[in-house]
C-alpha cells in the first residue's frame, strides 16, 4: 500500500481536480489518498473565525455560505454534485450552528470544529470525481483514525490507538475498493471533539498513516518539481535534489525550509519508508527521494526565513 498526500493547490479548482483524478487512474495498486482543504480555503475559513470574534455574526455566516456555495459550484462543474451534494450541505448547516456557538466556545476549540469542514469538504468533492471515473474508491473520516488529545491547533498524536484504529478502518473498507481517500490535518480527541495537527498538518497525517500501514512508500505532490535547493520565487536558478537522506531533509525543515510539514519525516524514518516528493504538474518526472542513503554529496542549499532576530548570550 502506497499514500499520496495532495496539497490544496492540487485541488483548487475543475482543471486541478482532474488532474489528480487521472494520475491516481493511472496507478494499478492500493493507494490511500490524503487531501488539504481546496485551494486557500483554510485561509478563508480564519477570517470567517475572525469575523465571528469581532462579533461580527452576520459577515461571518455570509463569509461562511459563500465558501460552501463555492464548493457545490464545483461539484457541479466537475458533475459529481449528486454524489456529494448531500455531504455539503450537511457540512454548510454544521459549519453554521458551529457559528452560532462561538460565543460560549473556547476560541482554539471552535477553531478547530470549523477549520475542519474545509477538508471534509475537499475531500467529499475529490471522492465524488473520482467515483465518477470509474475508480473505485471510498472516503473515510480521518477522524475515526488519527486519535489525539485535546491541544486544539496543534494536537498530539495518541500513537497506540492511531495505529490499531488506522488498520481497523483502512483494513475493513471492503472487497474491491483501490484507493482509501482521507482528510489530512484533522483528528478527534478522546470526548469526540475535532482536533487540527497544525497548519500544513496534512503532510503529517500522510506520514502517520504510512507508518501505521508500514507503507511502501509515500508521495507528497506538489507545484514543485521536488525539493529544490532554494525556494524558486526567491532563487530562480534553484535546482532539484534528485536525493536526500532523512537527515538532511529534518535538517533542511527545522530551519525553515517549507516544502514538507518539519513533523512529517520523524514517523518514516522510523520505519524507512521512502519519501517521494512530486510535481503533479508534471507527473512522470522523478522529483526528489527522500530516504536512508541520500546523496553522496549535496550542492549548497538556502533556506530563508523572515523576520527573524537572532539574539546571542
Ligand atoms: N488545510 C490545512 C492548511 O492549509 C492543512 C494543509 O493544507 O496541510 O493549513
Ligand atoms: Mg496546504
Amino acid at each position: 500500500m502506497r499514500v499520496y498526500k495532495f496539497g490544496g493547490s492540487s485541488v483548487q479548482d475543475v482543471e486541478r481536480i482532474k488532474n489528480v483524478v487521472s494520475i491516481l487512474d493511472s496507478v494499478d495498486e492500493p493507494i490511500v489518498v490524503v487531501v488539504s482543504a481546496m485551494g486557500k480555503t483554510t485561509n478563508a475559513i480564519e477570517q470567517v473565525i475572525e469575523l465571528a470574534f469581532a462579533q461580527k455574526e452576520d459577515s461571518a455566516k455570509e463569509a461562511w455560505k459563500t465558501i460552501c456555495q463555492n464548493h457545490i459550484d464545483l461539484s457541479k462543474d466537475l458533475d459529481c454534485e449528486d454524489h456529494c451534494h448531500a455531504h455539503l450541505e450537511k457540512y454548510h448547516s454544521q459549519g453554521q450552528s458551529i457559528l452560532d456557538t462561538y460565543s460560549r466556545k473556547d476560541r482554539d476549540e471552535l477553531y478547530d470544529q470549523l477549520i475542519s469542514l474545509g477538508e471534509l469538504m475537499s475531500s467529499t468533492i475529490l471522492t465524488g470525481s473520482m467515483i465518477l471515473a470509474d475508480l473505485k474508491a471510498v472516503r473515510v473520516d480521518a477522524r475515526e483514525m488519527i486519535k489525539t488529545d485535546a491541544q486544539f491547533r496543534s494536537a498530539n498524536i495518541n500513537w497506540g490507538a492511531t495505529e490499531d484504529a488506522v488498520k481497523e478502518v483502512i483494513n475493513t473498507v471492503g472487497d474491491g475498493v483501490q484507493y482509501v481517500v482521507t482528510q489530512g490535518f484533522i483528528g478527534r480527541e478522546p470526548k469526540g471533539r475535532t482536533t487540527t495537527l497544525g497548519r500544513e498538518g496534512s503532510d503529517y497525517t500522510a506520514a502517520i498513516i504510512s507508518y501505521c500501514m508500514d507503507g511502501e512508500s509515500m508521495s507528497v505532490w506538489k507545484d514543485v518539481p521536488g525539493v529544490l535547493t532554494a525556494d524558486p520565487r526567491l532563487f530562480p536558478n534553484a535546482t532539484l535534489l534528485p536525493r536526500l537522506s532523512y537527515r538532511v531533509a529534518i535538517e533542511m525543515t527545522y530551519y525553515g525550509a517549507q516544502v514538507i510539514h518539519p513533523k512529517t519525516i520523524q514517523p518514516i524514518q522510523r520505519k524507512e519508508i521512502p519519501l517521494f516528493v512530486k510535481s503533479f504538474l508534471d507527473p512522470n518526472s522523478k522529483g526528489t527521494e527522500i530516504s536512508k542513503v541520500g546523496a553522496a554529496l549535496y550542492p549548497p542549499m538556502i533556506v530563508v526565513t523572515k523576520d527573524q532576530y537572532l539574539l546571542e548570550f
